[in-house]
């Protein structure tokens, strides 16, 4: 839809003076006192020529098209930068993907396009709509939905192949994205992008709207469950389990990295906010092992949100791997660690 100008004390789109009769467009508001002479002169030329009396509208068309629609568990970090609320994290991740599978797929850019929204059961899970431009669509999307992680790890090069502060050029920005320049910070997706790229391809079946969340939510149940025979409580912090074993190794394998402080106490004002399994305090850099187990559930969901967004914005950058990733490819997490943390000490000096 196109909803004209904006209004510029109030945001509203301002819509268009259309004739419906003849289609003549009226380019003054005509609740501006100001354009009153210019308007009496369109009303007198359009009157000679037309009975039809102006009518503000909205243009819009409507297409089908090919779409997917993946269900990403909230972060909880929405925010409002000037009329726009979203957030950094859903929309990065959105024009990630997008970015990736252009480079794989050699799209031309305006053949795919995405959206972000928080998904119709609430707030633990938000949607990342991507379709195609061209009515009709032209299996782009298929191909997408079966080949994620290689678009993924399209995305991680694309994004962290060089070194910028949050989105630029090279990356995430284009001049048809303009509007989510101010939210993206490819920081944030680090680790949902990693995971992205370590899982298992799909295989295709029938499905109806809504089936994705339900599975992602029965993974997660699964996964609390397997917490629990574990004797590992989702939240309890004291037992090293064998995930965060299996990482541990991976990171003390690498020669450039220091050790990793286990079990940190991150404090502000004296008071524990949260306790990483890993941290590095002299880069900033917290890992989370196995927190997609925690979220999705309502419980503690916004919990585990607020701490993170609370150590972000103290300048802190916050992974967390899934489980299953780490115990497919702990090296590939430690990698990126390792990465990030030369990038980091870098940037303080
Ligand atoms: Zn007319
Ligand atoms: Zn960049």
């Amino acid at each position: 839809t196109n909803w004209g100008r904006s209004d510029s004390k109030t945001g509203d789109g301002m819509r268009f003076w259309l004739c419906p009769d003849c289609g003549r467009h009226l380019d003054r508001d005509p609740s501006n006192p100001q354009h009153a002479s210019a308007i009496q002169k369109w009303r007198e030329n359009h009157t000679r020529l037309c009975s039809g009396e102006p009518v503000p509208l909205v243009l819009a068309y409507q297409f089908h098209t090919d779409c997917i629609v993946l269900n990403v568990p909230s972060r909880q970090d929405t925010r409002t930068i000037g009329r726009t609320t979203l957030s950094p994290t859903t929309v990065t991740l959105a024009e990630a993907l997008l970015a990736g599978a252009g480079d794989l797929l050699e799209l031309e850019p305006y053949e795919l396009a995405a959206f972000p929204r928080l998904s119709p059961e609430g707030q633990t899970v938000e949607e990342i709509v991507i379709y195609e431009t061209v009515p009709g669509g032209a299996g782009y999307v298929e191909e997408i939905a079966r080949r994620l992680p290689e678009i993924a790890e399209a995305a991680r090069e694309r994004l962290y192949g060089h070194t910028c502060a949050k989105a630029c050029y090279l990356c995430l920005k284009h001049y048809r994205n303009q509007r989510w320049h101010p939210f993206f910070d490819k920081e944030r997706v680090r680790d949902l992008l990693l995971t992205i790229s370590k899982m298992e391809s799909v295989e295709p079946i029938e499905a109806t709207g809504g089936s994705a969340i339900k599975f992602l939510y029965d993974q997660l149940d699964q996964r609390r469950c397997e917490l629990q025979e574990e004797g590992r409580p989702p939240g309890h912090q004291n037992v090293q389990s064998p995930i965060e074993k299996r990482l541990f190794e991976a990171l003390c394998g690498i020669a450039d990295l220091p050790s990793p402080m286990a079990q940190y106490e991150y404090r502000k004002d004296g008071r524990l906010i949260t306790i990483p399994d890993f941290a590095y305090p002299d880069a900033k850099i917290a890992v989370f092992c196995d927190g997609f187990a925690f979220h999705g559930n309502p419980d503690t969901l916004e919990l585990d949100a607020k701490k993170r967004n609370q150590m972000q914005s103290d300048g802190w950058i916050v992974l967390t791997y899934w489980g299953k990733t780490i115990m497919r490819d702990a090296e590939a997490c430690a990698r990126e660690i390792l990465s990030l943390y030369k990038q980091r000490v870098e940037e303080s000096r």
